[in-house]
């Protein structure tokens, strides 16, 4: 049974141990109502790991090999990306400058061949395919996988997903939760900070120069800097001759300039050889004059970046909708790797106004009272419209061109678990457990020389993460305040591990 019965004792020196663990281990976050960037506050954590089924998990690492292929694939074909964008750039501004800059340094011809991307592939638990027993008492469902997104910019909590994964099995060990011999199987080992630091090392290494820098560009107050902190200092534990420095995006107004080479100089003096963007994702990031300029610069220069403009593309949700077949992906993927994606793909549906996005667009006003989300081209959280919001939002934008943007999905019906969120302000209680909705990302890690056919320099998967959040809450962000951060009990459904009830997935 999990998670196993405890009683208050045990259950209120857990909640402390988790908290003291959380706060002694970097599981931190600044907050908007405490200025002072020194005092920190724990992080949303659950106390148990969550539940999931091992096939799926070994499922969605095996997906991203493919992932990351897709993602080049589509990152170098600058008229598939422009046919497909085309609708979405007319009245989507954000998504059209940064088309803008990668056509501009296409145009100019790359001073950097070689580019990179550090993403994460998430994805949902959904119960399908409900039949009930013999008896008919008992509704069996069978749990698959679905993809929610790829994020190809800022991919954030490797290093924290790290640590809570440590934490919980410290937890079990201590209280004696789960048999030894047990834990290695039950928990996959989550070295996702390992992989962005080997990828940015390995870009570093590529660029071969001693004296060049990494680049960390951030937001102007980060808040989820422990974080970036870690992957940092793993990089400088490993390779102490790499030096990385951190400059906020808007300060680096004042600090780069191009060289002769275009040779991405920082405070005129020092080259970068390696820009990795933990920002810069979100319209409200460019707020200020000379933002864009900035990008197109970094863009222009010999730098390799994580993620180059054409990567960032890469990750819109317009390419997950126009590929959502193994049709569609076969057009770049050979044909085992696009059947076995197209698997965990939802249904998607564009709402242009041709006959297909009116067609989408009549389904919606019919069937939107809980089974479909509705998505602009945005990262980063807080942007998408579910359930009954849908009708009258869509209702509003029936003639407008804004209705490019966004694409209809498929709402997941993620079975829930038992659990406590602890919040750094609640009081969780043991009769009062949380229902949970556990999502999963896998990182991964991609190095080209950038032709579509280009042998990839390297193309890694590393390293998980878990978000729960409480049923019935739309987003999904820890660092957004929608969930907290889990970490993986693999179960084998198959074998009688786990069973699905009612939605409630029983382990
Ligand atoms: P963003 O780029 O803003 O992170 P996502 O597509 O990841 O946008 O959606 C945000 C959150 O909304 C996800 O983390 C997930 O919790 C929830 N969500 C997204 N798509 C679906 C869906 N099709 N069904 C159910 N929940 C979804
Ligand atoms: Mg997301």
């Amino acid at each position: 049974m999990w998670p196993p019965t405890l009683d208050q004792i045990t259950f209120d020196l857990m909640c402390r141990d988790s908290r003291d663990y959380a706060l002694s281990h970097g599981l931190v976050m600044r907050n908007d109502s405490e200025p002072n960037d020194n005092i920190v506050f724990q992080m949303p954590i659950t106390l148990f790991p969550s539940p999931f089924p091992r096939r799926l998990y070994d499922c969605a690492r095996a997906i991203q090999p493919h992932v990351n292929t897709l993602m080049q694939r589509i990152a170098t074909d600058l008229e598939f990306m422009r046919t497909s964008l085309e609708g979405v750039m007319k009245v989507d501004d954000f998504t059209r400058k940064i088309f803008e800059i990668n056509e501009t340094v296409e145009r100019e011809g790359r001073a950097q061949p070689i580019i990179g991307c550090i993403s994460r592939s998430d994805y949902m638990l959904h119960a399908t395919k409900c039949e009930y027993d013999v008896d008919g008492q008992v509704p069996k469902c069978r749990i698959g996988l679905r993809q929610v997104e790829v994020n190809a910019i800022a991919a954030s909590l490797a290093s924290s997903s790290m640590n809570i994964a440590q934490m919980h099995q410290y937890l079990m060990r201590k209280y004696q939760l789960i048999d030894v011999p047990q834990l290695e199987s039950r928990f996959p080992a989550n070295d996702g900070s390992r992989l962005v630091a080997n990828g940015l090392i390995k870009a570093w290494d590529l660029y071969a120069k001693a004296s060049a820098i990494i680049l960390v560009v951030t937001e102007n107050r980060s808040m989820n800097f422990s974080d970036q902190r870690i992957i940092e200092q793993l990089v400088h534990m490993q390779r102490p001759d790499i030096a990385m420095t951190r400059c906020r995006f808007t300060d680096l107004l004042d600090c780069i300039s191009l060289g002769p080479n275009r040779e991405l100089l920082f405070h005129k003096r020092t080259e970068v050889a390696v820009v990795y963007y933990r920002h810069c994702y979100d319209p409200s990031d460019y707020n200020f004059d000379g933002a864009w300029d900035m990008r197109l610069q970094l863009e222009r220069s010999r730098a390799i970046k994580y993620p180059s403009s054409n990567f960032h593309l890469s990750g819109v949700k317009k390419f997950q909708q126009i590929l959502n077949d193994q049709m569609q992906l076969e057009r770049f993927l050979d044909a085992d790797a696009a059947l076995l994606l197209s698997r965990v793909f939802c249904r998607l549906w564009p709402l242009g106004f041709d006959d297909e996005g009116n067609a989408a667009y009549e389904m919606a006003m019919k069937h939107s009272k809980q089974n479909l989300v509705l998505k602009p081209q945005r990262e980063g959280g807080g942007h998408n419209i579910y359930g009954e919001a849908i009708k009258p939002f869509l209702h509003n934008i029936k003639q407008h061109e804004s209705r490019n943007q966004y694409i209809l999905m498929e709402y997941i019906n993620s079975p829930t678990t038992n659990n406590w969120l602890l919040t750094y302000d609640n009081s969780p209680v043991l009769e009062q457990g949380d229902l949970m909705v556990a999502e999963l990302g896998i990182y991964g890690c991609v190095l080209t020389n950038g032709s579509s056919d280009s042998a990839e320099l390297i193309n890694e998967t590393g390293g998980y993460l878990v978000r729960s959040k409480r049923f019935g809450v739309n987003e999904g962000g820890v660092v957004g305040g929608y969930g907290g951060l889990s970490s993986l009990y693999l179960v084998d459904d198959e074998l009688g591990d786990a069973t699905l009830t009612d939605g409630y997935f029983s382990v």
